[in-house]
């Protein structure tokens, strides 16, 4: 994909702090310049927002609300999986790769 985060293309952009670009660049405010290398980090991750919010999720702990002596049920995708005696050793869940816990009481 095409970086869209230049310097070039900050031309276009207005701080509300500063009257032209020059005073933006300069060492004064540097808003621009911040919101620039900040977008340049996020561009550098090749995911779109969607992505991130969608790993964020898949990696907070969902808490398992069944667990059956060998086997759970995982609570974001429902899948049966295997466990030993009650005990869930699994940190994700084997089919989707939520992140699980085992509630505590
Ligand atoms: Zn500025
Ligand atoms: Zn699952």
């Amino acid at each position: 994909m095409k970086r869209m985060t230049t310097i070039p293309q900050a031309e276009l952009i207005k701080c509300t702090n500063c009257s032209s670009y020059d005073v933006c660049f300069g060492d004064e405010c540097g808003v621009i310049s911040y919101a620039i290398e900040v977008l340049k980090q996020y561009e550098d991750t090749g995911l779109t927002p969607e992505q991130i919010r969608e790993l964020t999720e898949r990696d907070t702990a969902m808490e398992i609300n069944e667990i059956h002596v060998d086997e759970y049920y995982c609570p974001a995708c429902g899948a049966e999986n295997n466990c030993d005696q009650d005990v869930v050793e699994d940190n994700f869940c084997p089919r989707c790769g939520q992140r699980i816990k085992v509630r505590e009481d």
